[in-house]
């Protein structure tokens, strides 16, 4: 599979930091931050700094550094943001996941029970 990477997305405009974004935590490899349009009461959004288009871009070629460093990232979100009770971790992918942003993110969601993880159909 071949993954084309638009640097005129919303979240490598944030990166750039011609956007502003609250950010929730930083490090070298990943930024976390919070969702402009939450949907629970804890809804972060945690990405790469670097240029991958979805989990799978992301899986596939970003380097050990970066993935440890992203994984870590979550936890520490799950950590600061006292998600004790539960969370669902989301990232959607392309059209079938309808994904809207095509820079690699996970939603971090919480705070309240969020029912099933899908509706049929
Ligand atoms: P997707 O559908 O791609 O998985 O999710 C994209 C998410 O990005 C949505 O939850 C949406 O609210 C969020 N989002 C879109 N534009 C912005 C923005 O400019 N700033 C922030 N913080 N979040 C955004």
């Amino acid at each position: 599979m071949r993954f084309d990477y638009d640097d005129g997305n919303i979240f490598a405009k944030i990166l750039r930091g011609e956007i502003p974004n609250k950010t929730f935590l930083e490090t070298e490899h990943t930024l976390a931050f919070e969702d402009i349009a939450p949907q629970a009461p804890v809804h972060m959004l945690v990405i790469p700094k670097g240029a991958y288009v979805s989990y799978d871009h992301f899986a596939r070629d970003a380097s050990d550094a970066e993935i440890i460093d992203f994984n870590r990232t979550v936890a520490a979100v799950c950590e600061k943001a006292g998600v004790e009770e539960g969370f669902r971790a989301i990232t959607n992918a392309r059209a079938h996941g309808v994904q809207e942003v095509p820079h690699f993110h996970v939603h971090i969601l919480g705070g309240r029970p969020l029912g099933r993880m899908l509706e049929r159909g």
